[in-house]
This record gives structure tokens, C-alpha cells and sequence, in this order.
């Protein structure tokens, strides 16, 4: 015979332990019980009593006895019973899950009162307006949440009676107004509800369990739960603890404390305090608190009792505790413990500092903060007041906070940037033709598009601030202007505040407060305790971590800073970005060309340019390898649009023959598909020569490099290949023009030649291509899009929004890798290309790169390094230590 289940606990019988039984909030009244912490007694009726009165509507037959044991004990612990006449015994019941819901729950303060208990209440306390105030209290909250009646009501009678009065404060209500309140209230039950307010105490106290336990599903704690990603079917405990008052006159008092700082994780005693109150009042903000250290001259000994007990607390859960605490008539009651909630910058501070004073390991400290929160600490924030109002709400794509000026196009960007301007780049959406101004601008905010667009990757890339997707602005950049939801026009100079990291867009210039850390984290020397925290926690994360990371960059301004962030090499350097600008010419020169003189004759011009590009870029990560991808993109990326181009041509009498000769070329270069199109691999091996001569580039730049004694680590990278025949053509290509430009400079070329892996072909054919690529590196933007059937540059924008809702995605998966699809693949090639070659390297360099869930994963599936944003190296470094413990 199995042991029948226990549904409810005494304090004294539980512990931290049971969270998932008990609690979090009963856990802890628990544990501190243990502790000897002064804790009113009571028990808790587990969360697996709730899940049976969620599924079957009635609570386990075997409750109501348990109940009752713990009651009968508990009233013998007090020497009072439950709602007795003349000395009540009143208790609370008090919702509790396993994670913390702040307020999204229900709670019954001064169960037991009723008409002749209340008499009682006031004879054994000798205060009868306290008396009548808990009754009130306790109509109220059982009115609405046991009863269901509008909370307004209740608060519309005390109003009236305190209008009567010509009164603000609930304290002006003596006992006799108060006993008349009482009567109102009972009265707005019985009209709203058809129904008598209990006065059998026994009834109240089993009617509020069953409130509490339904409580668990309403609208606000489901809403609640979906957001932090709690799952639905793990219930409320609930508490029923001896009541405590607060509310006893000027020598009682309620409040909260915390052992550190929770926003700057500053230590020592840290809270609010609220004389003459009960808790719920402080959390409703019916008067101001005042801070904790004035607790200090209103009472020192209970002042010093709790911080004794913060000590005790903080030293036993070894992190930042919180507690809710009361005094009645001097005395100390600790009602609620749990490990507090921080900010980004208190939770490096207080990781760090309860490690080097030994309380914690420094792994332990490790897996405290995150590299979210490292990021979020990376960046300026606004210091934004509760009136400043967004114009509009866009998706976070790029964190940080700029102001500037209006620009609707490049230009605009790029000449106020010459002169001196800082400017917001306002697009429908970005193209690479934006490039320039996205380059000059201090943000760029678009109307279209999400976490992945054009706009979004680019930005991400160069650490520039980036709102996307706002839909609700009408951007007009004929007109040099967009219009706002609520009808405000901003037009082209108007100054605005782009919050990249909350995606929200503000008229005006909102303050700025500059980061504290990225300066430090770029230079290695701490300037203070946030910085000396967040540099040991990476040191750690270092020591620890197996997987290598790298930058995505593609120029020697970006790599150097890569290189200071921390970065042990460049995981991918995109060639196409060095297509643009001035250089755009050469590019078309080299499309249009007509015959294979006019074609060599501009990618001849084109050589020394991208050599002078990798020769800088080498330099900057000497010593460290660089994985050089040669050109990806459709080539009509670099041609202008082709309506633009229709429309200039149409609207001259005599238009420019060249423009023409362009139209044509874009009209033959049309794809319906291009991202499926001639690109990557194919665009090298259909137009003559570009392997060549990037190649060339590459080979030149390292022998260079060598001649000035450096030592350069090109490594070239051929994308978008599906089978080991493209592979090899490419390769034997590049093979040859590496044997050439040694013997031509008398140099040896040692440079790895390895492939993308980003079409699902390439993933399952890995072993193949294995036997000709020196490396793999992953392109997990491709292989979502690919895996999945999706464009990411439509996708976002168009269904993500709903399949988000719906939970067919719980994430973007361009954020974060899907694990189970694309990820199978990953560990598919790893796994093959390992059985060919055991040393080949492997990496990834896709925007999961430097997303912390992923790269748990690709730590997991053995790859040797991760690639992303410089300025999401600091933590990649972090999340890569974290994987590691
Ligand atoms: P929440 O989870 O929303 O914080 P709680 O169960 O902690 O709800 O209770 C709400 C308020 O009532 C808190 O301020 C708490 O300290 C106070 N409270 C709960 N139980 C008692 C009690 N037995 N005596 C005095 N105050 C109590
Ligand atoms: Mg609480
Ligand atoms: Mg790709």
C-alpha cells in the first residue's frame, strides 16, 4: 500500500527544499522557521491539493481533516481559536506558487472576523477603531476575491463617507464611521451578489483556499505566466499564517527590506518602511513610505533585529534576499523571504562580491548574471521620466539609445554627418543602397520589418542604436516626413530619441546617461566596483569556456575594436560591403562589362582596393585568423533599384545612355526568388574572374603582411554551396591563383580554403564536403531560412506575429536556433565532417552566434567557436563560459 499523499504542512515540517510543493512563499515561511527567524505560525496546503481542484473542481476529500489537525494546532500554538467572540484568533491566506507572481494572485488578510468577533478583536487589542478597520479590510478583499464583487464599489463607499467628512486620509475614519462603512459593505455583497457576507469563520476560510486556488488561473496571472514562461499546470500553494497587525497605531508598521541594493547591488540594509500600516497598504501606495533607515530612529531595537535577521537570511540562501516584515507594538515578525530580483548592474555587483568574500564559487557566480544583462550594461540609457510619452513602439532590433535629427535617405545622413550633425535614419525599410547613411546616422528607425531584417543585422553589426518595424508611423520620405498614431507629423531636422533597447521613439531630446562598462571592458581596467565585477565574472567565464569567439567584421576599425572586446579572431568577413561607396562604379563596370577585356580591365581596379581592405584587416588581427567569405549577395544588390531606374529614364526627353545600359542589365539580372538565385558559390563560378581575383586579394594582402612581419591567418570561405562539386571547382580555382602569387612573391601561402554550410543539402552531404573543405563555419541564417522554407526578410514582418501568439514559435527562430530543425542539421554535418577529418574546425557564424541560448547549444554540439557582433562578444564570452559549467 502506498503512503496516502500529505496536502498540508505545518510551517515547522517544511523547508527551501520543497519550493515545488510548497511554494516559493511557503518554502521560505518554512525555512525561516527553521532558521528560528520570528515567523507567525501557520501551514501550507500544497500546490498538488491545487492541481486537484484544478482538474476535478473540488479539493482532495482528505483537506478538510488536514485542514483541521493544523488549525487545532495552530490555535493551541496562540491560545486562541478561530474568529472566537471574545479574543479571536485571525489568520491570513495568502496564495504562493513556485515562482514568484507578484501580485497576480490572490490574498485574505483577518480571516475570523465577523459581527461578534470584531467586538472581540477590539476589547483584547483595546483598539476598537483597528478593530472595525480590519473588519472593513476583510469585507473588502473577500468581497472581491472570494465573492467576485467589483473592487470600485468598495472604494466608492469609503470615498463617499471621506467626501462627507471633507477628509483624503482612511485615517480621518474613526470606529464609528468605520463600523458604518462595515454595514455598506456587507451591503453592496448582498445586493451584488444575492448572497450574505460569512460570518462562520470556518466558511471563510475554506471559501478563500478555493478563491486562492482559482485565483491561479485568472486572466492577469495567465497573462503574467506566458510572459515569464511559467508553465500553466503547476497551481498555487496556499498559506494560512496567524495574523500579525501593523496597523496597531505609531510603534507598528509594515514594510519590505532587501540585504543589498537591488538596483545597484550596493551593500547593506536597503527598503521602505510605513508606520501605522498594514502590508497590502504599501504595495497599493495608499501613503508614502519612508525610507528603511528612518526605522532606525522610530524603533532601533526592531531596527537592529532585522538586519540580525537580513544577515542570518542572506548568509543561508548565500544571495540577495528580500523580505516583507511587520512590527506590532515593537515586536518583529518576518512574514515572507525569497531571493530578490535585481537589475543587469546589481546582479554582476552582488554575483561578484559574494564570491571574492567566499560565499559563493566563482562558478556559481557564473551561472548568476547573463549575457543579456552584460549586453543591456553595454549601452547609454535614456534616463527617461514616467511623462515622456513614446510617438511610437518598434521592435528592440538593435539596443542603445541615440538622439538626432530627422533624414528620410542616405544622403541627408551622410551630409549632416559631415557636418557634424547627429542623425536618425528614418526608411520604410533598409536596403545595402542605405548602407552610407546607416553608417553616418547615430540610429536608424524603420517602419517595416523585424529582429532580422535588413536593417536590424546591419545595425546589430555596427553597434548601432535600431528600431524596426514601428507600424504605426506612415513614413512619407517624398515629403520628408512621417506621420505618428497620434496624428503628430515629424518632419526631416525634427529632433528624436531612439531607445533601441525598450524600441520605443520619442519627440525631443531625452537625457542620456553613458554606459560605465563599455569603456572598461574595451580597455581590461576596471574604474569601479559595477566594472571590477563584470571584468571578474568574464576573466572566470574565460578560464572556464571552451568555445572560441569571434567577430563578424569587415573592416580594420571593426576588427581592432573586436579584437579589444575580446574577440580570438574574425569568424567572417563579408566581402560585399567593400562593394559599395565610391567603389560601386567599378562593380557595375565589371557587370555591364561586354567582353572579358572590359571585365578584367574593372576587376583590375577592383584588386588593389579590396587588398588594401584585407591587408588592414589583417594587421589589426595579426596573430589571429581571419575567415575571408568571397562575394554572397545577388549582384543586382549593387545596381539601382529598377523602378527608379524606369521612372529617371521616362522622365527625360534624352536619358542617359548608360542609365540604359543599366536597366537592361537589371532587367536580365531579375529573380523572383534571389536569395534562392545566382548568389554565393554560383555567382562565382558563373562570372569569370571574381574568385580570381578576390583570391588574388587575399594572397597579396598576406604576403604583404609577411614581408612586413606580420602574422596573418587568412582562411577563405566559399558560401551558399550545396554540393562538393561546387566546392571543388571553386577551391581548384582558388588553389590555383594561391600557387601563383607565391611563386610570384616567393612566399609561402598557407590558407585554409573551407566552405559555408547553409543549405540543407550541405548539411546532409557534410561528409563530402568535408573531404574537400579545410573548415566548416555554419551560416545559420541561410540554413533557418532555407530549413524552414521562409524569408526572413518577409517572414517577420508578415505571419511571425501570429505564430508567436499562437506558440507555434516560442522565439523567432532567426534569433534563437531552433534546436530540434536546423539544429539536428548542424550536429548532422558536425558529426559527418569529424568522421572524415577529426580536425576539421568548425564554427558559427549566423546572428545565432552571439544569442546566449544558442550558444549553449553549440557548445553542446561540439563546435569550436562562435562568431557574432563585436559588440556582442563580451557576452558571447559570458554565455560561452556559462555552457562550460
Ligand atoms: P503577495 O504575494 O501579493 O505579496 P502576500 O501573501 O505576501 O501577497 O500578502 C499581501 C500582504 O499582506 C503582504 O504585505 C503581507 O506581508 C501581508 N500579510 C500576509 N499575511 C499576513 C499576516 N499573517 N499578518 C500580517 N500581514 C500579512
Ligand atoms: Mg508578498
Ligand atoms: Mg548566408
Amino acid at each position: 500500500m502506498s503512503t496516502p499523499t500529505q496536502y498540508v504542512y505545518e510551517f515547522a515540517e517544511g523547508g527551501r527544499e520543497m519550493a515545488a510543493l510548497l511554494g516559493g512563499k511557503g518554502a521560505g515561511l518554512a525555512e525561516m522557521t527553521r532558521l528560528g527567524l520570528p515567523v507567525p505560525p501557520g501551514f501550507t496546503v500544497t500546490t498538488e491539493a491545487c492541481r486537484v481542484y484544478l482538474e476535478t473542481g473540488q479539493e482532495p476529500p482528505e483537506l478538510g481533516v488536514e485542514v483541521a489537525h493544523a488549525l487545532a494546532n495552530l490555535e493551541r500554538a496562540m491560545g486562541r481559536d478561530l474568529g472566537r467572540a471574545d479574543d479571536p484568533l485571525l489568520v491570513s491566506v495568502r496564495s504562493g506558487a513556485r515562482f514568484s507572481m507578484p501580485g497576480m494572485m490572490d490574498t485574505i488578510l483577518d480571516i475570523g472576523l465577523n459581527d461578534d468577533s470584531v467586538a472581540g478583536l477590539a476589547k483584547a487589542s483595546g483598539r476598537e477603531r483597528f478593530a472595525w478597520d480590519s473588519y472593513r479590510r476583510l469585507l473588502q478583499m473577500f468581497g472581491h476575491s472570494v465573492m467576485g464583487v467589483d473592487a470600485g464599489l468598495f472604494e466608492r463607499v469609503v470615498g463617499a463617507h471621506k467626501t462627507v467628512l471633507s477628509v483624503t486620509d482612511d485615517h480621518a475614519l474613526d470606529a464609528e464611521e468605520l463600523a458604518h462603512v462595515v454595514e455598506e459593505f456587507k451591503g453592496v455583497i448582498r445586493r451584488e451578489t444575492g448572497e450574505e457576507f460569512p460570518q462562520d469563520p470556518f466558511e471563510q476560510l475554506y471559501r478563500a483556499i478555493r478563491a486562492v486556488f482559482g485565483s491561479w488561473n485568472s486572466e492577469r496571472a495567465r497573462v503574467y505566466r506566458r510572459r515569464e514562461h511559467i508553465p500553466d499546470d503547476l497551481g498555487t500553494a496556499v498559506n494560512m499564517q496567524a495574523m500579525v497587525f501593523g496597523n496597531l497605531g505609531p510603534d507598528s508598521g509594515t514594510g519590505v527590506a532587501f540585504t543589498r541594493d537591488p538596483a545597484t547591488g550596493e551593500r547593506g540594509m536597503y527598503g521602505d518602511y510605513l508606520p501605522d500600516a498594514q502590508g497590502e497598504d504599501v504595495v497599493a501606495g495608499v501613503r508614502n513610505a519612508v525610507p528603511l533607515a528612518e526605522l532606525e530612529h522610530l524603533d532601533p531595537r526592531a531596527y537592529e533585529q532585522l538586519g540580525d535577521h537580513l544577515r542570518t537570511l542572506e548568509a543561508h540562501y548565500r544571495d540577495l534576499c528580500d523580505v516583507e516584515f511587520t512590527v506590532e507594538r515593537g515586536r518583529l515578525w518576518i512574514l515572507q523571504t525569497r531571493v530578490g530580483k535585481r537589475t543587469a548592474e546589481a546582479a554582476f555587483r552582488i554575483a561578484h562580491e559574494l564570491d571574492e568574500a567566499g560565499t559563493i564559487t566563482s562558478d556559481e557566480a557564473l551561472a548568476r548574471v547573463d549575457g543579456t544583462e552584460l549586453t543591456r550594461l553595454m549601452f547609454p540609457r535614456f534616463a527617461t521620466r514616467t511623462s515622456d510619452v513614446p510617438l511610437a513602439h518598434g521592435v528592440p532590433a538593435s539596443p542603445g539609445a541615440a538622439v538626432g535629427a530627422v533624414v528620410f535617405d542616405s544622403e541627408a545622413a551622410v551630409r549632416r554627418a559631415a557636418d557634424g550633425q547627429h542623425t536618425v535614419l528614418v526608411r520604410r525599410e533598409t536596403t545595402p543602397e542605405d548602407l552610407p547613411g546607416m553608417i553616418a546616422a547615430q540610429a536608424v528607425l524603420t517602419s517595416r520589418g523585424g529582429k532580422t531584417s535588413h536593417a536590424a543585422v546591419v545595425a546589430r553589426g555596427m553597434g548601432k542604436v535600431c528600431v524596426c518595424g514601428a507600424d504605426a508611423l506612415v513614413i512619407d520620405s517624398a515629403a520628408r516626413q512621417f506621420t505618428t498614431p497620434a496624428g503628430a507629423v515629424v518632419r526631416e531636422g525634427d529632433t528624436v530619441s531612439v531607445d533601441g533597447t525598450a524600441g520605443t521613439v520619442y519627440l525631443g531630446t531625452v537625457p542620456l546617461t553613458a554606459s560605465e562598462v563599455s569603456g572598461p571592458l574595451e580597455t581590461g581596467t576596471a574604474t569601479g566596483p559595477l566594472t571590477r565585477a563584470v571584468l571578474g565574472l568574464l576573466d572566470h567565464a574565460d578560464s572556464v569556456r571552451r568555445l572560441e569567439v569571434r567577430a563578424n567584421a569587415d573592416t580594420p576599425k571593426d576588427a581592432a575594436r573586436a579584437r579589444r572586446l575580446g574577440a580570438q579572431g574574425i569568424g567572417l568577413c563579408r566581402t560585399e560591403h567593400m562593394f559599395l561607396g565610391d567603389r560601386r562604379a567599378l562593380v557595375e563596370a565589371m557587370i555591364l562589362a561586354r567582353d572579358d577585356t572590359a571585365r578584367e580591365a574593372a576587376l583590375a581596379a577592383l584588386l588593389p582596393l579590396q587588398r588594401e581592405d584585407f591587408t588592414g584587416i589583417l594587421k589589426a588581427m595579426d596573430g589571429l585568423p581571419v575567415t575571408i567569405r568571397l562575394l554572397d549577395p545577388p549582384l543586382h544588390e549593387f545596381l539601382p533599384d529598377r523602378t527608379d531606374l524606369a521612372v529617371r529614364i521616362a522622365s527625360t526627353a534624352h536619358p542617359d545612355p548608360h542609365d540604359r545600359e543599366l536597366l537592361t542589365a537589371v532587367e536580365r539580372m531579375h529573380e523572383q526568388n534571389p536569395m534562392l538565385g545566382l548568389r554565393g558559390v554560383r555567382l562565382g563560378l558563373a562570372v569569370p574572374g571574381l574568385v580570381a581575383m578576390q583570391v588574388r586579394a587575399v594572397a597579396e594582402a598576406v604576403a604583404q603582411r609577411l614581408r612586413d612581419g606580420g602574422r596573418p591567418r587568412a582562411e577563405i570561405m566559399i558560401p551558399l554551396v550545396g554540393t562538393v562539386e561546387e566546392l571543388r571547382l571553386a577551391r581548384a580555382e582558388a588553389e590555383r591563383v594561391l600557387a601563383k602569387v607565391a611563386m610570384e612573391t616567393g612566399t609561402t601561402l598557407d590558407c585554409p580554403i573551407g566552405t559555408m554550410i547553409e543549405l540543407p543539402r550541405a548539411a546532409l552531404t557534410a561528409g563530402r564536403i568535408a573531404e574537400v573543405a579545410d573548415f566548416f563555419s555554419f551560416g545559420t541564417n541561410d540554413l533557418t531560412q532555407t530549413t524552414w522554407g521562409l524569408s526572413r526578410d518577409d517572414a517577420e514582418a508578415s505571419f511571425f506575429p501570429l505564430y508567436l501568439e499562437k506558440g507555434v514559435f516560442t522565439a523567432s527562430p532567426f534569433e534563437t536556433l531552433d534546436q530540434e530543425g536546423v539544429g539536428r542539421l548542424v550536429e548532422l554535418a558536425v558529426e559527418a565532417g569529424r568522421a572524415v577529418d577529426p580536425r576539421l574546425e568548425t564554427g558559427v557564424c549566423g546572428e545565432h552566434g552571439g544569442d546566449p541560448e544558442s550558444i549553449h547549444f553549440f557548445h553542446r554540439a561540439g563546435l569550436d567557436y562562435v562568431s557574432c557582433s563585436p559588440f556582442r562578444i563580451p557576452a558571447a564570452r559570458l554565455e560561452a563560459g556559462r555552457a562550460a559549467l
